[in-house]
């Protein structure tokens, strides 16, 4: 089937049919972290009800399963990539983590002065601030890849800042703050040609559409699972295996060794060098079962449904006079940003005031202030989509934008009588 039944997605999420419900929750958040179905909420629980234990080295049976259940949620995470080998695919916090990973060992371990980071505008502060602190201590260079007032990446920049200096292009696949998708593929060809690696921050994107790191031929490739209707503090890293295996470890402690003396220390293999102490089991295990979950319905299905939504909102939200909104790209996933010009509403009001609506959404600058200096904004307001999203929610969301920008219109005209009266 290629169609989604959304009722049928929606009643499977706790949190969008409480019990005790005032107002119907409408979630247009996900961008920030998606919600997650009671599937995955019971392989957490059933995991801590009947398995838990410490991974690795347990003599007993109640370790081995929690063993078991770990490494394959890591074996699941490898076939969800197409990685080629699951010990490619490490354990994270989150897609932060795995960027400051990727930048404390082979950043430091590999960059020399007037080496080039090649980064985008459209980047979220995690793919910027990890590079920037590896930078001051190696001497590396930032460079940006421009973004054109559409927020498309522009490419012939892109390929004149690609260099032999360049050592490392890091860019995301789709923008948190614009919706905007980044042809990855082309990006990563460009750079392999002049010998730089690539790290793809997936963030935003495995939720919305298949990946595949061979295809891509992506060296690292990052992502969260709390935006995959999986739990929060879990991540993934994954790399090419020739490239872990030449990094040294990130951090030091239990698990990730093959022999202390107090002399010398020998390092584990992967993917354990990378994974130094006790590590979110739970969280792999129901990150794993996001994955299960989301490829039960399809990615593709997914992606296709919040192509709708976001092609109606950008319909009803380019028809209300005074909105703005920011980033038109080409290729978009399910993301809206815009402001409130005329009368000027401040990002903070709109989402209070449709909080009061029970509409959840995001303002401010989302983690991307050089993004909103190039939009010459300080902040915008955000609506992003998920699987449960329904059109009947979009047309809330423009209803409700409507009023707020009648009532500051009206509030605008009491106030300009006011003054000239007295
Ligand atoms: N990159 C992008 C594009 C993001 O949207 C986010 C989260 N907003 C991150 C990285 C960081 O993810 P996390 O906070 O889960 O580490």
């Amino acid at each position: 089937h290629s169609t989604l039944d959304v009722e049928a997605i929606r009643a499977q999420f706790p949190i969008l049919n409480p019990s005790n419900q005032n107002q119907p929750l409408i979630y247009l958040d996900s961008a920030a972290s998606t919600q997650q179905p009671a599937r995955v909420i019971e392989a957490v629980a059933d995991y801590h009800r009947g398995h838990h234990a410490n991974i690795h080295r347990g003599a007993y049976q109640l370790s081995r399963t929690a063993t078991r259940m770990y490494e394959e949620a890591r074996e699941r995470v490898a076939r969800f990539l197409n990685a080629a080998d699951p010990v490619e695919c490490l354990f994270t916090r989150g897609a932060t983590e795995s960027i400051n990973l990727v930048a404390a060992t082979w950043g430091r371990t590999t960059l020399q002065p007037g080496d080039e980071i090649l980064l985008s505008t459209l980047e979220h502060h995690s793919n910027i601030v990890p590079w920037q602190m590896v930078a001051e201590t190696t001497g590396a260079r930032i460079r940006v890849i421009p973004i054109d007032d559409a927020g498309d990446l522009d490419l012939e920049a892109c390929q004149r800042l690609l260099s032999p200096r360049t050592r490392l292009v890091a860019v995301n696949q789709v923008s948190n703050a614009l919706g905007t998708i980044n042809p990855v593929a082309e990006i990563i060809a460009a750079a392999h040609a002049v010998g730089a690696l690539v790290l793809i921050d997936g963030a935003q994107w495995v939720a919305h559409g298949p990946t595949d790191v061979q295809a891509l031929d992506a060296d690292f490739y990052v992502f969260s699972g709390h935006k995959l209707y999986g739990p929060t503090g879990i991540g993934v890293l994954y790399g090419k295996r020739r490239l872990l295996e030449s990094m040294p470890p990130y951090q030091g402690g239990g698990d990730m060794i093959e022999r202390v003396t107090f002399e010398r220390t020998t390092y584990a293999g992967l993917p354990n060098k990378f994974e130094a102490g006790t590590p979110h089991i739970s969280g792999a295990v129901g990150l794993a079962s996001a994955i299960d979950w989301v490829e039960s319905i399809g990615l593709a299905v997914i992606g296709a449904h919040e192509q709708v939504l976001l092609h109606q909102a950008t319909e009803r939200l380019a028809r209300i006079p005074g909105l703005e909104i920011k980033g038109r790209a080409r290729h978009k996933s399910g993301v809206i940003s815009w402001v409130m010009s005329d009368p000027p509403i401040a990002t903070l009001d709109i989402g209070t005031a449709l909080d009061l609506r029970g509409l959840c959404i995001r303002t401010g600058h989302h983690c991307c202030q050089p993004l909103m200096d190039r939009l010459g904004v300080t902040s915008t307001a955000r609506a992003s989509f998920g699987v449960y999203n329904r059109l009947d929610e979009i047309e809330t969301l423009a209803e409700a934008l409507s009023e707020i920008r009648e009532s500051a219109s009206r509030q605008r005209r009491t106030a300009t009588v006011g003054d000239s009266v007295s």
